[in-house]
């Protein structure tokens, strides 16, 4: 594979199928534009080459859907044995029909009418977005699908998928004779490269066909002038990128109130499709300088999950988030102070955050729903119990969230409910109170526990990691 640190595309030698074309926002200029400040192109290349083939190595354990044979002659002689059994035999099963698409697409890649292995002009066509909320069974029953087939089908789909929901907002391709109305097939594109054929006949089946995405090793550095936004826009960097940065560093840096002068380095995986960029994949390494701190971020897989770690091993997270609304500031601190409502001075045993009407509130860790209610002074309040010590409460709420209630178990950043101005209360806002064996303290100056370090076994691992991702930092130039 070619790996080349002024970012061009790997030239396609895991392509597969050429039926997808899937343009990339923003591709061209990012090919100019992704590592504005590289050198030494040689031992770069060489130490990226390194660098590609564990990440590739990786991505490869990783995948979870089924992988389609690699085009080659085999593959052209299964298309072209396909072919010849298709025109001889058209009521053939329609599984092995999809399995040989692939290759006849190579054949007839420039008949727009064939994808996903089917001519479209011996079907009537009918494209769909799956619904929020909506699910396999009340998708295939708005398509008059029998029960006993969609029971069948739920079934098969987490076999062929490992999944056992349909997401919401993906394309749906409905087939069906023109003849008649209940379709015969449906595919469903699960990701960019990847897409299910749902065979909706008797007997019913699934088929999972997977692409290979080629993976690059990039790099990147900005200086921020004003914010972390307009830095990465101006660097002709992903959006996607701030994402995977808060991912990493969130518990260390405030990504909301950066001053100019702080500067980042990143190391990161891009995907293509087709030469074409698709997305970003991991994160591999970060260096962010803010405050006058040096702050190192390194992707691990510890115990089966991507983890962060600083350059010591350490993970990157607490267990705690340090707020429950993002962009929020506090308006009040723990503590006593005069009431505006109540017009005393009264002890305040919570942080307040204001934010606007409707931001999203989070959960600062992982839980369980304990309440989700009114009551006349806390408004709509949520209490997550967090374990034997810990438990958290969001006020004032205007609403909750989707599914929170009591016995919900919630994860750590989801979405909890919204802020409001309910209860007694001047204006939206969070007031956030945390208990510690149900006494509410101040959570800013509370020792929260941390993440669970990594192992002695994994140290070792973790070393030659970090020293091949921290190499490829320090070659990284920022320039004022
Ligand atoms: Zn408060």
């Amino acid at each position: 594979m070619k790996i080349s640190p002024k970012g061009q595309g790997d030239k396609g030698k895991e392509k597969k199928k050429k039926q997808f074309s899937i343009k990339p926002k923003d591709g061209e200029k990012l090919e100019k534009k992704a590592v504005p400040q590289m050198g030494e192109a040689q031992t770069y290349s060489k130490k990226l080459a390194k660098f590609q083939n564990q990440a590739a190595d990786k991505a490869k354990i990783k995948k979870r859907l089924k992988k389609i044979t690699k085009f080659s002659i085999i593959g052209l002689l299964i298309a072209v044995v396909g072919i010849t059994y298709l025109i001889q035999k058209p009521k053939i099963d329609k599984l092995f029909k999809a399995k040989a698409g692939p290759g006849g697409i190579m054949a007839v890649e420039e008949n727009k009418n064939e994808k996903y292995g089917f001519d479209f002009r011996n079907f009537t066509v009918k494209r769909d977005v799956t619904k929020d909320r909506q699910g396999i069974v009340k998708t295939l029953k708005s398509y008059k699908i029998s029960d006993y087939k969609i029971e069948e089908l739920k079934l098969k789909l987490v076999e062929a998928s490992g999944y056992n929901e349909l997401e919401a907002g993906k394309t749906l391709t409905l087939l069906s004779d023109p003849s008649e109305q209940t379709p015969k097939h449906l595919i469903y594109e699960a990701t960019v490269n990847s897409y299910m054929i749902l065979n909706l006949e008797d007997p019913v089946g699934i088929e999972m066909v997977e692409e290979d995405l080629a993976v690059v090793v990039k790099s990147a550095a900005c200086l921020i002038q004003s914010s972390l936004h307009k830095s990465i826009l101006d660097n002709g960097l992903r959006y996607e990128l701030i994402f995977k940065m808060e991912q990493a560093l969130s518990s260390r840096v405030d990504f909301y109130h950066l001053n100019p002068g702080d500067r980042f380095k990143l190391v990161y995986e891009e995907k293509y499709l087709d030469n074409k960029l698709v997305g970003i994949g991991n994160l591999l390494g970060i260096y962010f300088q803010t405050n006058g701190e040096d702050i190192y971020g390194f992707q691990f897989e510890n115990e089966g999950k991507e983890v962060y770690v600083d350059d010591s091993g350490r993970p990157l997270k607490t267990s705690f988030i340090l707020a429950p609304v993002k962009y929020a500031r506090i308006s009040s601190y723990f503590g006593n102070r005069y009431h505006p409502v109540l017009k005393k001075s009264k002890a305040h045993k919570g942080t307040d955050y204001a934010a606007p009407e409707g931001t999203p509130i989070i959960a600062v860790a992982d839980g369980i729903v304990l309440n989700a209610q009114f009551s006349q002074y806390n408004g709509n309040y949520v209490k997550l119990k967090h374990n034997d010590t810990y438990k958290t409460q969001y006020l004032h709420m205007s609403k909750f969230a989707e599914g929170i209630k009591p016995g919900t178990a919630v994860k750590q950043g989801q979405t909890i409910g919204y802020v409001g101005s309910t209860g007694l209360s001047t204006g939206p806002h969070v007031c956030f109170r945390f208990w510690k064996n149900d006494v509410q303290v101040d959570h800013l100056k509370e020792r929260l526990p941390q993440a669970e370090a990594l192992g002695v076994e994994h140290i070792p691992d973790f070393v030659t990691h970090r020293d091949s991702v921290l190499a490829l930092l320090e070659e990284i130039q920022v320039y004022n």
